[in-house]
C-alpha cells in the first residue's frame, strides 16, 4: 500500500535558522498520525510543508506517491507550475487552531465556499451538501449562523465541515483544540474521532494525549526539528525511551 505522506529527510530553514533537520517519516493511508512535541519544534512547519504553505529546502516530502510541489526528472526537481499545486493542494483539508471561518458568511455558506469557487460546484448541490457536512458534525441547526453567534468549538466543527466540503484524501489538524475552553474540546475531539472511523487519513497535531491515546495509529515525538521517537501511541506514551520524550510526557501528562 502506497504511503498518504512519506518525508525523506525533509529539511526546512529560515534565513540561517534550520527549522526540521531531516524529517523522516510515514502516514499509511485511513491511519490517525499523532505529533507531538514542544513549543517551536517544527511540527507546524512539517503540516505546512504538506500543504504547500512553506516549501521543503532539501529531502523528499510525498503525499499518495506524489512530489510535494516538485516534478522529478533524473535527480533534478523542477517546481510545479501554479495549477499542478493547486491541484495538489485540493485534495488536502487543514484545521488550524484558529477556526478562520470567514465572518461575514454563515456557517452554511462558509462550507459552500469553496465547492462552489474552487471546484464549480453547482450552488444548490453545494448548499445540501453543506448541510449534510454540518449534521455530521453536530451543527445541523446552524446552518445560518455567523461565525460571531457560534462558540469556538462550533466554529471549529465548522471548519472541519469546511475542509471536508473539498473532499480531501488527506485532512491536517494543527492544534485543532488548544485555542478552545475545556468544556468545548471534548465535541470536537469526538468529529474527529468520528473522521477517523470513516477511515479518513489524519496527521493531528495536538497536546491531547488522551485522544491521541485512544485515537491513534501511530505517533511521532519531535524536538528541536528532529523525529526523536515514534511507535504505538500507547507504546510511546507509556513507556518512552528517549529522556526528551519522558521530558516532555512528565511536563505535559
Ligand atoms: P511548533 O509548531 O512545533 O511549535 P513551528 O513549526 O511553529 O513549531 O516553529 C518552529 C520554529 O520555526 C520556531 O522557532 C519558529 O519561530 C520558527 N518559524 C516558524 N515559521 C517561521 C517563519 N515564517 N519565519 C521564521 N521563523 C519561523
Ligand atoms: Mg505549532
Amino acid at each position: 500500500m502506497t504511503a498518504m505522506v512519506k518525508a525523506e529527510s525533509v529539511h526546512k530553514s529560515f534565513g540561517l535558522v534550520e527549522v526540521l533537520k531531516g524529517i523522516d517519516l510515514e502516514v499509511k493511508q485511513g491511519e490517525v498520525f499523532c505529533l507531538i512535541g514542544p513549543s517551536g519544534s517544527g511540527k507546524s512547519t512539517f503540516l505546512r510543508c504538506i500543504n504547500h504553505l512553506e516549501k521543503v529546502n532539501a529531502g523528499r516530502l510525498y503525499v499518495d506517491g506524489e512530489l510535494v510541489g516538485y516534478r522529478e526528472k533524473g535527480d533534478k526537481l523542477y517546481e510545479l507550475k501554479d495549477s499542478e499545486v493547486a491541484r495538489q493542494r485540493r485534495d488536502i483539508g487543514m484545521v488550524f487552531q484558529r477556526f478562520n471561518l470567514f465572518p461575514h458568511m454563515t456557517a452554511a455558506e462558509n462550507v459552500m465556499e469553496a465547492p462552489v469557487q474552487v471546484k464549480g460546484a453547482g450552488r444548490t448541490q453545494a448548499r445540501e451538501r453543506a448541510r449534510e457536512l454540518l449534521e455530521k458534525v453536530g451543527l445541523a441547526d446552524k446552518a445560518g449562523s455567523y461565525p460571531a453567534q457560534l462558540s469556538g468549538g462550533q466554529q471549529q466543527r465548522v471548519a472541519i465541515a469546511r475542509a471536508l466540503a473539498m473532499d480531501p484524501k488527506l485532512m491536517l489538524f494543527d492544534e485543532p483544540t488548544s485555542a478552545l475552553d475545556p468544556e468545548l474540546v471534548g465535541d470536537v475531539l469526538d468529529v474527529m474521532r468520528d473522521l477517523a472511523e470513516s477511515g479518513m487519513t489524519m496527521v493531528v497535531v495536538t497536546h491531547e494525549m488522551g485522544f491521541a491515546r485512544e485515537v491513534g495509529d501511530s505517533l511521532v515525538f519531535m524536538d528541536d526539528g528532529v523525529v526523536v521517537e515514534s511507535g504505538d501511541p500507547r507504546e510511546v506514551l507509556t513507556n518512552p525511551q528517549h529522556e526528551r520524550t519522558q521530558a516532555f510526557l512528565s511536563k505535559v501528562l
